[in-house]
């Protein structure tokens, strides 16, 4: 059947996602220590010193592991921790919130400052012109944020419906707004676990980007190996009868 639909996964696959992660990581912590710093000169120590970026991450899981219906939720998730380390600093509980909810925009503005691959904008430019296209996160990328939320009419942010990929409500949810039976779409994702093995199992095809070279080295059936994005185009004219 022909394909008239594409679902698409963003980090890592549209632009290479761990830069972007590392500079909003250290980023945000940074500028919450020096911003409590300059609020309170008096303090000991540094809100670093006390709780180092280790920490932090540390206490993400256990956040995560304490409230496990927003286990999807990476950025519900960060506030939570900065919250709890920042009313354990010492400061009252409204005024914890309140940092922590500055430090999430702060870190969401990092997470935003991104480019994609160069190839990217151009193909999804000609791309929809034959197909409907959508795109499915588990990250906190917010499309509307990027420039690239013009080339697509779907957008499901996977994490905020408490099912993130592999779950496959997130595709379902998508193909149905696309109008388009399993079979006549194509995902294309780098992940085995949350990108290829869900859509396949839906009936989807998928162009698989395996950057990393993760997944078992026997093909399965619909799944395609890309090690780019940039092959995308020659994999759909190779699909049209
Ligand atoms: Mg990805």
């Amino acid at each position: 059947m022909a394909i008239t639909a594409l679902t698409f996964d963003l980090d890592d696959t549209l632009w290479n996602n761990r830069p972007v992660l590392e500079r909003a990581e250290t980023g945000h912590y940074q500028w919450l220590s020096d911003a409590l710093a300059a609020a309170s000169p008096d303090a000991t120590n540094a809100f670093m010193t006390d709780y180092p970026l280790s920490t932090y991450q540390q206490h993400r899981l256990d956040v995560a592991r304490r409230f496990p219906l927003k286990r999807g939720d990476f950025t519900w998730i960060r506030e939570r921790a900065l919250f709890e380390l920042v009313e354990t600093y010492g400061l009252p509980r409204l005024r914890a919130r309140l940092w922590a909810a500055h430090a999430i925009a702060h870190f969401l503005d990092l997470r935003h400052d991104l480019t994609p691959y160069p190839e990217v904008v151009a193909m999804l430019d000609t791309l929809r012109r034959s197909y409907r296209i959508a795109a499915i996160t588990n990250g906190n990328a917010d499309l509307k944020r990027l420039d690239l939320a013009e080339h697509f009419s779907v957008m499901i942010a996977a994490g905020e419906l408490h099912a993130p990929k592999p779950d496959p409500r997130a595709f379902l949810a998508a193909l149905a707004r696309l109008r388009a039976r399993p079979s006549q779409a194509l995902h294309v994702g780098d992940s085995w676990r949350e990108d290829v093995l869900p859509a396949q199992r839906l009936g989807m095809q998928v162009a698989w980007i395996d950057a990393k070279g993760e997944g078992p080295g026997v093909p399965l059936p619909g799944v395609h190996r890309l090690t780019h994005v940039r092959e995308l185009p020659t994999l759909l004219t190779s699909l049209t009868p």
